[in-house]
């Protein structure tokens, strides 16, 4: 190994990897980092990990529906159980063990604030089903954070029940199409600009509208030329992002927005990047229809994988009547549960609903702490931090990766750079596997798709300037080589439980059944 601007030393893990997968060691594990099977190959279903008396003989009231064979469980016994998940959990990457540069995820500090909220008796036992008169608490809760939304994004209204941020996206189209069915309208097209998130045009294909798409310009924001040039009595909706996926802020939703109402069409604004403007800007000002906010990006509550999410969406006046039930109102002193539509104008013509109930009532108590301890100020100082963050890991790594929109002026919450001025055979991958090295979650590879081989990073407001600066220098490394040719970085990464994987096998032709490869007997 030739080149070595940061102290690296690929030829010791190499030797140290090539012995044995795990490292020459007897046990394969790599000092504290522990290799670890599959359960199933720990454990068999002939052995079980308690000691249970033996079943006495019964009849069968199966009815001959018993099952003939064993289902094939491993039988474990707790610690040997508890073992195998808490070793699979440190071959993973945490928001509480680093800085999580995922762009357009908000992956943000988790404050433990709001999980002691949430495990509050009164929020966390309630159930749906309960009288409305026990639970005024949790529908206050509900309405108080809705009122809140309303409130930063100057709306009319808003429907608390999508799980995520998608749903939201279903939710608010469908409001669009019911009202513009309601007017005898059936238009047949979305347009969604190419800076737009991915789950924009999958939703409108989904709610049965064929999508087109509009360019971007050279600045990274959408076309308003080609945009209004495609305006015509067949489209339905605009979805935009905003901030869009180029980490830009999209500075003509006024005039946009205009233009659409003058065709006659609505729209809808993609608003998962909410926390780069939260406190700054109201999108009801910029005359936008529907909009979703990610409280798991926003408001700090948790990722989970796929679990319970919230993707609450706020309409505008014309809307309104549309939205979705059911939701909380407040009559006097009494919260009470609207679960059908009223004769009252702003409900009258509901199209349905999104889920069975009122929708993550965990979620809800998290992103209402995290409001309530932040208080307007504070969260328009959440934004500043977010954008500050962003521009400061911009400036500070332009020089050594290439920012394609570094002249678009400031970026908001997220830097998106390009694999420009790599050097030959070096790519965006073999960066984001330096990066695992380094000990960091990669950055979001080759999204936008307007940008060649993009690295998108959003550092969030969470994080610290020394943090930062840590991550600034780990990439600063890994660019360096990159940009110097070290081939080595093709192998990277040499740290990880794993080395390289077939992506492509996993993701298309992925194996999610076990099944036991030795011979039977
Ligand atoms: C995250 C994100 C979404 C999708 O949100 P989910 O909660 O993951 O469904 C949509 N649009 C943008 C811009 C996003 O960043």
């Amino acid at each position: 190994m030739t080149i070595n601007p940061s102290g690296w030393r690929p030829e010791r893990a190499l030797a140290a990897n090539d012995e044995n997968e795990g490292g020459g060691t007897f046990t394969g594990n790599r000092a504290l980092m522990l290799e670890e099977k599959l359960i199933f190959e720990i454990g068999d279903s002939k052995s079980c990990g308690v000691d249970f008396d033996d079943v006495p003989e019964v009849a069968s009231r199966l009815g001959g529906l018993e099952r003939s064979a064993p289902i094939g469980l491993p039988g474990l016994s707790e610690p040997e159980t508890v073992r195998h998940y808490t070793r699979l959990s440190r071959q993973n990457y945490a928001i509480d063990l680093g800085l999580f540069p995922l762009g357009s995820c908000t992956m943000k500090h988790n404050p433990r604030l709001n999980e002691r909220m949430a495990r509050l008796p009164g929020f966390a036992d309630v159930h749906p089903l309960q009288p409305a008169e026990t639970v005024q608490g949790a529908y206050e809760l509900i309405h108080v954070l809705g009122q809140w939304l309303i409130k930063l994004t100057g709306m009319n209204s808003v429907a608390m029940s999508p799980k995520a941020g998608a749903h939201g996206e279903l939710c608010g189209l469908l409001a669009i199409r019911s009202a513009l069915e309601a007017r005898g309208d059936a238009r047949k097209v979305v347009l969604v600009p190419e800076s737009a998130h991915g789950t924009n045009p999958a939703t409108a294909a989904f709610c049965g509208y064929s999508v087109e798409t509009i360019p971007a310009t050279k600045a990274g924001r959408v076309d308003r030329a080609a945009l209004e040039g495609r305006l015509a009595p067949d489209v339905a909706a605009v979805m935009i992002t905003n901030p869009n996926t180029c980490g830009l802020f999209e500075r003509e939703m006024v005039e946009i927005c205009e233009a659409v109402h003058a065709a006659g069409a609505l729209v809808y604004c993609d608003g998962a990047n909410f926390n780069a403007i939260v406190g700054r800007v109201r999108p009801g000002d910029l005359g936008i229809d529907a909009m979703h906010i990610n409280l798991h990006k926003t408001f700090s509550t948790p990722h989970g994988g796929g679990g319970p999410g919230a993707g609450p969406v706020v309409f505008s006046a014309a809307l309104s009547p549309f939205a979705p039930l059911p939701f909380v109102e407040k009559t006097g002193d009494t919260y009470i549960l609207v679960e059908e539509e009223t004769a009252d104008e702003d409900h009258s013509r509901s199209f349905g609903r999104m889920a069975a109930f009122h929708g993550q009532m965990g979620m809800f108590t998290r992103a209402a702490s995290y409001m309530m301890s932040h208080g307007a100020d504070g969260l328009r100082q959440v934004a500043e931090d977010a954008v500050l963050n962003a521009n400061y890991i911009l400036r500070q790594l332009e020089d050594v990766l290439d920012a394609p929109f570094g002249e678009s002026g400031p970026c908001m919450h997220e830097a998106l750079f390009s694999d420009e001025g790599l050097a030959e055979g070096l790519s965006t991958m073999d960066i984001a596997k330096g990066l695992i090295d380094e000990g960091f979650h990669p950055m979001t590879m080759y999204f936008p798709l307007v940008v060649h081989g993009a690295m998108l990073i959003e550092p969030t407001e969470t994080e610290s300037k020394a943090s930062l600066d840590q991550f600034i220098g780990a990439l600063r490394s890994v660019a360096e080589r990159a940009r110097a040719g070290d081939l080595s970085l093709k192998a990277a990464p040499f740290y990880a439980p794993r080395r390289r994987l077939d992506e492509t096998a996993a993701a298309r032709k992925p194996i999610l059944t076990w099944r036991d490869a030795t011979p039977a007997e």
